[in-house]
């Protein structure tokens, strides 16, 4: 079994290399040669821990595996992450355990990843203006991904504690992109491409404030109950998400359906787009609208990837196992 851990990530696998990994298996859920197992999440009733799994299999790359862990609020206090995941990845042909891999960076990065796959398939080609509503610890790293995608020009932000937003202001500088904060208004009006990346339990933009032809990704919606834009800009929206069944039951899209506005149908599988068998943006006006939910899939396809590049930089852990 190998063993990578969470301080070997940094080192090993690159933001281009999670996107690859989570394009590949985006498309293989829509060949439905790739699937996500219910998702296990509970709370223990100690330490106000939140716990739970996420896991599946893709045929196609014999990918089997889980991530498991979830998010201990008091750990701050610990000097630790509050959010806490470990990948476990299985022989396909055989159930052993293969590896163990930290899961902490992997969640920012297969986050990250999955946003700029929905600009590279989705905003529009002449995008300059990217939009950021969110400044926790998943927002830089989707900022860091977002720019690998257009040739940005600028980056406006907005965040519920603007005291946050000082760190998309400094890795906006690194990058050499100029940065202002806005209020929501100008946001929605000069942004082309728009990230929500907050943990709002109440929609933060309207469909009054986002103009045609921008490409929303709306990342931090990923359980029941929250939400990020009012459910008339997901009905004004030519609507994506990496699973249907997630975007509907936890993700951005559960208000639309509940207030009946959409339908399932409406909701296209990004990797279907990737796999050339869906379209993407229909015009330059249209409003485009991913609603990334979070799939074990992507936990798996990122942390196999760390495995494999361990394994070929020489440095993998082996243990008898
Ligand atoms: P964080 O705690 O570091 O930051 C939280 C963000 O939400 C901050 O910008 C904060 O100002 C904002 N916020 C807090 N309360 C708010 C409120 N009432 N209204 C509006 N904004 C508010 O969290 P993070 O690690 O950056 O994660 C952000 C969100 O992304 C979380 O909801 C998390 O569950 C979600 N997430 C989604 C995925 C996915 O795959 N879709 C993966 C990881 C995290």
């Amino acid at each position: 079994m190998i063993v990578v851990p969470e301080s070997a990530i940094a080192d090993l696998i690159s933001s281009a290399a999670c996107f690859t990994a989570v394009e590949q298996v985006f498309a293989a859920m829509a060949r439905n040669s790739a699937y996500n197992f219910p998702v296990v999440r509970e709370s223990i009733g100690y330490a106000d821990a939140l716990y739970g799994f996420k896991s599946g299999f893709d045929r196609e790359s014999l990918i089997l595996g889980l991530k498991a862990g979830g998010f201990w609020p008091n750990n701050a206090k610990k000097g630790l992450t509050n959010h806490q995941s470990t990948v476990f990845l299985f022989d396909a042909d055989t159930g052993r355990c293969r590896a163990v891999v930290g899961g902490n960076l992997l969640t920012a990065l297969r986050t990250a990843a999955a946003s700029a796959i929905s600009i590279k398939y989705l905003a529009r080609e002449d995008a300059k203006v990217l939009g950021m509503i969110g400044a926790g610890h998943q927002s830089i790293f989707q900022l860091r991904a977002a720019v690998q995608q257009r040739a940005f020009e600028k980056v406006i932000a907005w965040n519920y504690h603007p005291e946050m937003l000082g760190r998309l202001e400094q890795v906006s500088r690194e990058i050499g992109l100029p940065f202002e904060t806005v209020d929501l208004d100008r946001l929605g009006a000069e942004a082309d491409v728009i990230i929500s990346i907050t943990s709002s339990f109440s929609p933060i933009l309207k469909a009054s404030q986002v103009r045609p032809g921008t490409h929303l990704a709306c990342m931090g919606t990923d359980t029941k109950g929250k939400q990020e834009v009012e459910a008339k800009l997901v009905a004004a929206s030519a609507l994506f998400t990496d699973e249907v069944g997630q975007a509907i039951t936890i993700g951005e899209c559960q208000h639309a359906i509940a207030e009946g506005l959409i339908a399932e149908e409406d909701i296209i599988q990004i990797g279907a787009v990737i796999a050339g068998d869906a379209k993407g943006r229909l015009s330059p006006q249209e409003i485009t609208l991913f609603d990334g939910t979070g799939v074990g899939l992507q936990d798996l396809a990122v942390a196999s990837a760390v495995v494999d590049l361990a394994i070929s930089k020489g440095v993998a852990i082996e243990v008898d196992f």
